[in-house]
């Protein structure tokens, strides 16, 4: 982790990992799956992290932060010189180079979030098509009075990663709170890639996606996303104006 160089956007430092592949097989090396909190930053997250103290001690405490959005890439090449290499490490592909792996070398995964019918569909498709071993599950619409049964059936299934697909800032909370009762799993924050992954949302076109433009096609395919530009466009303003 040290020759992984750390690049710091409005107080948040961002892992320089180059690529997805770079990052996964970082978290499986010596064939033992590292601990801890995976979160991806965005511009959206760091807005949300300014407006919400309690979000942002969360995130600062994440061991592992990647640069999942584009403006964030961006942002990071414009303040350091060394870093043309960086690349975007989407939240989803990641998942999915994880998922793989766990198939292939059996490691035990519990998910957490999405709706009921959602979930069942990517545990099944995780189960049959990937062959991973899935030890538990749980939708993402339970009672705050639910969650420490929640972080106890977790405990109990002996999950090495658990993937919480909560939405912003949910899933880290329940990251955090879960990780105290349960500090032996690498937890992934996942927002809508179940959503994805079962087939229920279409994901951006490839084109779009090397065009840096995935975010805009997420807020066209689902209007209701649009209130949560005014965060981008805070965002690019920092941007623009250097102060990153
Ligand atoms: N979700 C959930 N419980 C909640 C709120 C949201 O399980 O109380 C799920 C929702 O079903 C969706 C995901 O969290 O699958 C949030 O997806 P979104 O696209 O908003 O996340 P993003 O990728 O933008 O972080």
């Amino acid at each position: 982790m040290d020759s992984i160089p750390k690049y710091n956007i409005r107080g948040i430092d961002i892992w320089g990992f180059q690529r997805t592949v770079e990052l996964a097989d970082y978290l499986l090396a010596d064939g033992a799956l590292k601990t801890g909190m995976l979160v991806a930053i965005n511009a959206e997250k760091v807005i949300l992290a300014e407006q919400d103290r309690a979000l942002c001690e969360l995130i600062q405490a994440a061991k592992y932060k990647y640069a999942d959005g584009v403006s964030i890439v961006r942002s990071i090449k414009r303040k350091y010189s060394d870093a043309s290499y960086l690349q975007r490490i989407a939240g989803i592909d990641l998942w999915l180079a994880l998922m793989r792996r766990a198939g292939a070398r059996g490691i035990p995964v519990f998910l957490v979030g999405g709706e009921a019918g959602v979930l069942a569909k990517v545990e099944r498709k995780l189960m049959t098509d990937w062959g991973v071993k899935i030890v538990g599950s749980h939708n993402g619409y339970f009672k705050d009075e639910e969650r420490s049964t929640l972080f106890q059936l977790i405990q109990k299934s002996g999950a090495a990663l658990v993937t919480v697909a909560l939405g912003s800032p949910k899933q880290e909370i329940f990251m955090r709170h879960c990780q105290k009762v349960y500090p032996k799993a690498l937890y992934m924050g996942v927002g809508g890639t179940f959503d994805v992954f079962s087939g229920k949302v279409k994901r951006a076109p490839k084109a779009w996606q090397h065009l840096g433009l995935e975010w805009l096609y997420r807020i066209l395919a689902q209007p209701t996303r649009l209130r949560r530009v005014a965060r981008l466009f805070k965002y690019a303003c920092y941007h623009y104006s250097g102060r990153l």
